[in-house]
């Protein structure tokens, strides 16, 4: 276990090599950066700005790997549960590092912690067409690229060229590019949580590389809009939640929601935590949940749906 002053002597340690420039806070709570608003504090949580980022974490990571500082990378956090209890070791919050990277004929590239919003924004600007399917989606663009986030029939890998990551490596974190391969993706899949899982060293997205094409920006801001419009009737920004709990399965012959609806499990409620009533695959909090409340009613769910119909439901929402 590492203890709170050892992880200050530790990040002196990362600061001789590459100095810090940003946010650190000590004892931070997680629920400020979820969209569930749920979570206890992080030991540690730090956002590096965009000048010094890439040097700075990639240090931070190596330093981290080398002496077990358990690191927690976090986007938009509009897709994660923290636990009540926090996080023992280092948040990484990398909304610091945002803004378009590059754009040449035909793609254009986001720094990752670039929220999806500023993104959309500048494609719209700018006249490129081809991501407004993500707009009105809460999180960053490497949260993004990590989970390969879905919407309106569109993955986020049908438009992805390639990635920048910090990759271990011989026990360094190096930069290293990612290019698209399309049997590394799958429905809400991505090759970084394999490597996360597999390995437990967390591969951090630096940047993603989009195909674009040109469009008149009143049309794509026509089709944004249209997006956001839909995702406010359907209820999504009512109250605080991490969007769809359970994947869907093409198996199930229906969507998770619709499953959901059928079993009466609508306003199901534990502590804080409720099934929406306006949408049967998303869990709200109703205003005072706590990190365990959504667990507890997720697990109640998803045991309620296996024994009524057979069906597995696997979570998308992550649980730290
Ligand atoms: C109202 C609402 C609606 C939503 N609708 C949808 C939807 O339609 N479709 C959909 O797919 N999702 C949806 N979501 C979920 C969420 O928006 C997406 O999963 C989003 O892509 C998460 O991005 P994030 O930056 O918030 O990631 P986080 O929640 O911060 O992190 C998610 C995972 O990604 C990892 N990660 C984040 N950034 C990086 C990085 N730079 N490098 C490596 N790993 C990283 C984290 O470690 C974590 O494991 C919705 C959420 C809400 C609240």
């Amino acid at each position: 276990m590492v203890r709170l002053c050892d992880i200050s002597d530790f990040l002196k340690r990362v600061d001789k090599q590459t100095q810090f420039e940003g946010i650190m806070r000590y004892n931070e709570p997680l629920s400020h950066h979820t969209t569930f608003k749920v979570g206890g504090p992080a030991d540690v949580w730090i956002r590096p700005s965009v000048d010094v980022f890439e040097d700075y974490v990639a240090n931070l990571l190596t330093s981290a790997y080398a002496e077990e500082v358990p690191v927690f990378i976090l986007g938009g956090g509009a897709n994660i549960v923290p636990q009540d209890v926090g996080f023992r070791g280092l948040v990484l919050d990398t909304s610091g590092y945002a803004g378009l990277l590059a754009d040449e004929y035909g793609s254009a590239s986001f720094a990752a912690g670039s929220s999806i919003d500023t993104a959309m924004a500048v494609a719209e600007v700018r006249g490129w067409g081809g991501l407004e399917f993500l707009a009105g989606m809460p999180g960053s663009i490497g949260g993004a690229v990590y989970t390969n986030a879905r919407c309106y029939e569109t993955s986020v890998s049908d438009r992805l060229i390639e990635a920048v990551a910090l990759e271990l490596g011989c026990g360094v974190f190096q930069r290293k590019t990612v290019p698209f391969r399309e049997t590394d993706f799958g429905y809400k899949k991505s090759p970084f949580q394999d490597e996360k899982s597999a390995s437990g060293r967390q591969t951090l997205i630096l940047s993603a590389k989009f195909f674009v094409y040109q469009r008149e920006s009143a049309l794509i801001h026509e089709e944004m809009d249209a997006h956001r419009k839909d995702r406010e009737t359907k209820g999504h920004y009512r109250f605080p939640s991490a969007g769809s709990v359970f994947k869907n399965n093409r198996a199930f012959g229906k969507p998770v929601g619709k499953i959901i609806d059928e079993l009466g499990l609508r306003g199901l409620s534990y502590g804080g935590a409720m099934v929406a009533p306006f949408h049967g695959n998303i869990i709200v909090n109703t205003g005072n949940a706590t990190a365990t409340d959504i667990r507890f009613l997720t697990d109640e769910v998803r045991e309620i749906v296996r024994e009524k119909t057979g069906f597995v439901l696997e979570p998308e929402i992550i649980f730290l």
